[in-house]
Formats: C-alpha cells, sequence, structure tokens
C-alpha cells in the first residue's frame, strides 16, 4: 500500500443525495475525495474498471458477506471496521492470509456525509491493522426510506499459507475444541445500544481482525484440523454446523467456555443465551489432542487470545451432527440450532 492520508472531511452538515450515485460530478467527488484518499493503494489508483493485481504464489481463498448492522455505530466498532474484520477472518479462518478487499455501498439518500466519512476512516484503520488493501468498490445510493443509512458488501481475496486443508472434513474424533477468547461480546454490546441499555460501563464489541492468531497458529505447525469464526449464531451454531458437516459428536463443558460477568449479567437482562450470540474477534480451532496445551500456549502468548481455552473434545463414536453440552449442574443438555432469528441485524 502507498502513503495514506485522511479523507478530506466534506461534510459539514452535508446529506447524501439520489446524485452521489448518478456516475456524475457527486460520484467522482465522493470518490476523489473519500474513498480514494482513505484507501490509496497503486492497484485502487488506477480507478478503472477492475483492480489488476500481482498473482500470489498459492491456492486464493475468496469470501464474500454483507453488513447490515444497526445501528451503523456501536461501542467497540461500527459497520465499517465489521466488514473488514469480518472479511479477513473468513479468509484466515480458511487458512489464507487477507490480501484484497472489494466494497461495495449502498447509501440511503439523506445519510450524513459526515457518518460516511467516519465509517470510511474506520474501514482505512482496520484494513491498516489487518494489512489488506482495497482495491475495488462501489457505490449506489437508494432513495430516502428504501435502506437503512448505509449497507456494505465485502468481498476478500487471499493467499492459502496453511500446508494442510483447514475444513470441517478434517475434524478427527478426540480432536480439543478451543475458543481463542470470551463469548458474546459483540452482539450484547449492539443488542444493548439497540435497546436503550445502559450499563455503569459499555459493554465493548470483540470486532477484531483475528488472522495473525489464526496464522500463528498454523504456523506453528500443530496439528490443527479446523478454525470458524463464531459469528451469527455464536459457538452454539458453529459447533453445529461442524458436527454435522464433519459427521461427528461434540461435547463441550459450560463451565470452560469463557463469558465476562458483564456480558452474561447482559445476556439474562436481555433475555439471550451468550452461546448463541454473536462474536466478532474470537475463533474456534479444532486441534488433535496432543497438540491441544501447545496450540493454547501459542495463543495465550498473543494479547488478542490471552483469554484461549479449551472448551470441549470430539467424541469418538457418539452420534454424527449432536452438540451436547455439559451444564454447570453436572447435567447433559443438545446445544441445537436455534430456530426463527435471535439477533436480526447484527452483523
Ligand atoms: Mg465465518
Amino acid at each position: 500500500m502507498g502513503e495514506i492520508t485522511c479523507p478530506v472531511p466534506l461534510g459539514n452538515g452535508r446529506r447524501i443525495l439520489l446524485a452521489h450515485g448518478g456516475g456524475g460530478r457527486l460520484t467522482r467527488d465522493l470518490v476523489e475525495n473519500v474513498f480514494v484518499p482513505a484507501f490509496r493503494n497503486d492497484a485502487l489508483a488506477v480507478l478503472h474498471d477492475s483492480a489488476v493485481l500481482e498473482r500470489p504464489s498459492g491456492a486464493l481463498a475468496f469470501t464474500t458477506d454483507s453488513f447490515v448492522v444497526h445501528p451503523l455505530f456501536f461501542p467497540g466498532g461500527d459497520v465499517g471496521r465489521l466488514a473488514v474484520n469480518g472479511t479477513v477472518n473468513d479468509l484466515a479462518m480458511s487458512g489464507a492470509r487477507p490480501l484484497y478487499l472489494s466494497l461495495g455501498f449502498i447509501l440511503e439518500e439523506g445519510l450524513a456525509v459526515d457518518d460516511l466519512t467516519r465509517v470510511v476512516t474506520s474501514i482505512q484503520e482496520a484494513a491498516r491493522e489487518a494489512s489488506v488493501a482495497v482495491v475495488a468498490g462501489d457505490t449506489k445510493v437508494v432513495e430516502r426510506g428504501k435502506g437503512d443509512g448505509l449497507f456494505i458488501t465485502s468481498s476478500g481475496v487471499g493467499v492459502v499459507v496453511a500446508k494442510r486443508p483447514v475444513t470441517p472434513s478434517e475434524v478427527r474424533p478426540g480432536d480439543a475444541v478451543l475458543v481463542s477468547g470470551t463469548v458474546g461480546q459483540h452482539g450484547v454490546a449492539v443488542m444493548a445500544v439497540r435497546d436503550g441499555l445502559a450499563f455503569a460501563a459499555p459493554i465493548l464489541s470483540d470486532c477484531a481482525s483475528v488472522a495473525d492468531a489464526a496464522l500463528a497458529l498454523l504456523a506453528s505447525g500443530l496439528d490443527v484440523h479446523c478454525m470458524r469464526d463464531p459469528t451469527r449464531g455464536g459457538v452454539a451454531t458453529v459447533l453445529n454446523e461442524i458436527a454435522s458437516q464433519a459427521r461427528c459428536e461434540i461435547a463441550v463443558h459450560e463451565s470452560a467456555i469463557p463469558v465476562s460477568e458483564d456480558v452474561a449479567g447482559a445476556c439474562e437482562v436481555l433475555g439471550l443465551d451468550p452461546l448463541y450470540v454473536a462474536c466478532e474477534g474470537r475463533f474456534l480451532a479444532f486441534v488433535a489432542a496432543a497438540d491441544a496445551d501447545r496450540a493454547l500456549e501459542v495463543l495465550r502468548a498473543r494479547p488478542e487470545t490471552a483469554q484461549a481455552c479449551r472448551i470441549g473434545t470430539v467424541r469418538q463414536g457418539g452420534t454424527p451432527g449432536l452438540v451436547v453440552l455439559r451444564t454447570k449442574g453436572g447435567g447433559d443438555r443438545v446445544l441445537d440450532l436455534l430456530s426463527g432469528e435471535q439477533l436480526p441485524r447484527i452483523c
């Protein structure tokens, strides 16, 4: 990436007009004054119909996701930071080093230009932290009432650095299940703002890149079979997805799953189960049992994954697709997929 400068503040109370998406002078103003200065890099600077990129040596990982979080700004992040980290994390979960992002912005007529600039600045910061370049983008404007401020679709490309596949099909009976930190913070942070709940100290979203930690784990040479970030649907949903895809039974211990006191308290007030609440800066890793302790050492040596712990095991000869929770009370219960949407527009 070339030199980075801040977007020129062209807000001053200005709002997005339909003409900002019309392809004319206002579109050019927006591109030249807001987007290009923030994301400055050689590929983007060409301002042509597509970015032309050097081909990395290795297989490519390619992912896409849309971000419709409401509200756009929440404690610990915003829709822009979420778009970058969500995409970067999905690439890393496939064992890839994130390289490039393409961002599509759907703006609603009337959005404050200052809010757009704030989101763009936050994308710039998150992209720099995650060492990815925003090399392509698009902006469209929809009429007032036809959007909700700002939606972002983000696609990312990375180069696979994992020496072996890191996928659910690699999960084996006996594998240890690790989580990289406390769960449920992102969902609770967003829901608390949305519901107007005030806590003594606001609960911050965990929104962050986990790419460096995930890649450090792979680089350690330990036997890592699968990784996945527990976003929408939280840890319980991801465990169900993997148990089903790997055709195995997974057992987890409720007392081993780290939930901060704040999040546990807020979940009680909001009527949520933290195991189903989205994280945006955490990941689960399935690691050969013999390597579990060393994997935890690798993770705990890093500040962002210092609270990593082992939460469960892939059972020998269990029921394929089943996830069992050993509760704090000592009983077993099935941790099922939820029917219906627990937390709409959380990411
Ligand atoms: Mg994911």
